[in-house]
């Protein structure tokens, strides 16, 4: 890291679902263990979409221990005073509250890694992850492979019986493969009944 190594800092892996956000994670995780760091690693209890809710698993398997939490609180509640490295995946799931404990920690001298997918399926920001990207000293945004025409991918479509879901669904909404793909935004696609109708309205009265 180009950061001294005394100071704490935020850096945020962000970018869409299938991007090596995780695998980047467990990477620098590895790492800060080489370096006999002592890390502590927490995720968002939502995703427990592969192999139970106390592992990190990227999609390509690799897997790493992790404290299943709830709220921003759990985190600063756990955070041992000896710790170096704080690592968060998931962190889209948690409240606003996160920013804070991130800021806090990385004032205290601990290197803070968080990872979270950056647009929720219609595109927009995605719970406290721009503000995130906004007080980190470092961030990268990861891209993957559009399903549909292998340009690099940036959104998230959510599927709904294999066909794109509408705008009005939950924000939330745990999946992995079957539900979600990654898509650039040419091929994302997002219908909305309400969109529809407003626009058919003014077509109409165009007329
Ligand atoms: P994220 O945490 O960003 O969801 P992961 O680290 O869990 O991503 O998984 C990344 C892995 O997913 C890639 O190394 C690759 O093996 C696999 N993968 C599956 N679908 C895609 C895709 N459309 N584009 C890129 N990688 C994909
Ligand atoms: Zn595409």
């Amino acid at each position: 890291m180009y950061l001294g190594t005394q100071d704490g800092w935020v850096e945020v892996v962000s970018g869409v679902m299938f991007s090596g956000k995780s695998e980047e994670l467990l990477r620098r995780v590895r790492r800060a263990l080489i370096a006999r760091k002592r890390v502590q690693v927490f995720k968002s209890h939502l995703d427990d979409r592969y192999g139970g809710v106390q592992t990190i698993s990227s999609h390509d398997g690799t897997r790493i221990e992790a404290v299943p939490v709830n709220t921003s609180l759990q985190i600063a509640e756990q955070v041992l005073a000896e710790t170096e490295v704080v690592a968060i995946d998931e962190a889209q799931f948690l409240d606003r509250g996160v920013v804070r404990v991130v800021n806090d920690l990385a004032s205290r001298g601990v290197r803070v890694i968080v990872a979270g997918t950056d647009m929720d399926f219609r595109g927009e920001p995605f719970g406290a992850i721009p503000e995130l990207l906004a007080i980190a000293e470092k961030i990268d945004k990861l891209h993957a492979i559009c399903v549909i025409c292998g340009d690099p991918a940036t959104r998230n479509q959510r599927l709904i019986d294999g066909a794109p879901a509408p705008a009005e669904g939950p924000t939330i909404q745990v999946g992995g493969s079957e539900s979600y793909e990654a898509r650039c935004r040419r091929c994302h696609q997002v219908p909305s009944v309400l969109r529809e109708q407003t626009t058919l309205g003014i077509d109409a009265s165009a007329r």
